[in-house]
């Protein structure tokens, strides 16, 4: 128990690290140009705190079921203590293919739970066994734009979302206004409510595409670390809220979903994807008209949604990876005024 306090806590920390490099620190200078600081742990004003209690349960030396999987015993600091054990609703991963891994006991509410962690072996994404390839554009107005090898789209609408957000961010407001004991108390647990709502979300959304596309599919996203999204699509009340949708876990949900049937997430440079034209090549700022989400090439004449075209640019990043381009990006020859 006490080797596992440092496996926790430098766990703990590698997360905190990873995220923070994630988000990095914006601020507008003195000339309103947005500044971009990337943050490290020496960010962190107090060291991270474990407020409810925990535990890490190794397999077999730390936990193990008994009794033909009616019960599990367990290490505590007092003795080992066994607990009635069932596992309805779960039956598919402790099945043969599962592998059990290190448990977490946690606390919380009165209550106890212990979560384990599962892993499965699977087949690595074979990029010559001729995949199909899916451009994402991730965003606000939509919150996915999808454009497969086939010419085929699909939209996952942001209306929906944003109207709940709004929601969420009125109750905010009547509640910060308070400002009492208790509603601070709901404040926090409106927060938890907000992400375990996102979290569920993304889990749909990610769910939705790989059953959408299936195995031996290379996913393809832009990385978008360095990326904030205009505002301009949001409603006013919105655009100057702190919580940003976490594309980020949007893209775990989806690269581990991914990985469990034979397919692979890829991310590439996100320059002048909204800016190409993707049947003659031209890069035109100027083809974009924000005010009627349409893309309209000048020289071709090509017209498209300009979410359907950032997707679109993507696929084809996604074509050139899989032909052995290692950081694919769109280089801007072509431009012109
Ligand atoms: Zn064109």
């Amino acid at each position: 128990m006490v080797e596992s306090v440092f496996r926790t806590v430098s766990a703990r920390y590698k997360t905190v690290q990873k995220q923070m490099k994630q988000h990095p620190y914006r601020y507008k200078n003195k000339e309103n140009k947005w500044i971009q600081v990337s943050r490290d742990l020496t960010w962190l004003v107090k060291p991270i705190q474990f407020h409810r209690p925990q535990a890490d349960l190794i397999r077999q030396s730390n936990y193990s079921f008994v009794d033909k999987m009616k019960q599990i015993s367990m290490t505590t600091l007092g003795e080992r203590t066994k607990l009635g054990f069932t596992n309805k609703g779960f039956e598919k991963y402790f099945a043969e293919d599962w592998k059990l891994g290190t448990a977490k006991l946690v606390h919380n509410r009165g209550k106890w739970f212990l979560h384990i962690g599962i892993t499965k072996e699977v087949g690595d994404f074979d990029t010559k066994n001729n995949p199909q390839i899916v451009g994402i554009d991730r965003g606000l107005r939509f919150l996915a734009t999808v454009f497969d090898s086939k010419g085929k789209t699909l939209f996952f609408d942001g209306q929906m979302i944003l109207r709940k957000r709004k929601k969420f961010l009125e109750i905010r407001r009547q509640l910060q206004a308070k400002g009492s004991k208790s509603a601070k108390e709901k404040l926090k647990q409106l927060a938890q409510r907000e992400n375990r709502w996102m979290t569920d979300m993304n889990h749909r959304i990610a769910k939705t595409l790989v059953v959408a596309y299936g195995s031996h599919t290379l996913f393809v996203l832009e990385d978008l670390t360095n990326v904030t999204f205009s505002t301009n699509d949001l409603p006013k009340s919105l655009r100057n809220s702190h919580r940003s949708w976490s594309f980020f876990q949007l893209e775990s949900f989806l690269t581990y979903k991914a990985q469990a049937i034979q397919s692979a997430v890829v991310k590439v440079n996100p320059a002048f994807t909204s800016q190409r034209c993707p049947k003659c090549g031209i890069i035109k700022k100027a083809n974009r008209h924000h005010e009627t989400h349409e893309y309209w090439c000048e020289q071709c004449q090509y017209r498209c949604n300009d979410d359907r075209l950032g997707a679109m640019n993507i696929e084809i990043l996604g074509q050139e990876w899989l032909s052995g381009v290692k950081h694919p990006k769109i280089k801007n020859l072509t431009t012109i005024g």
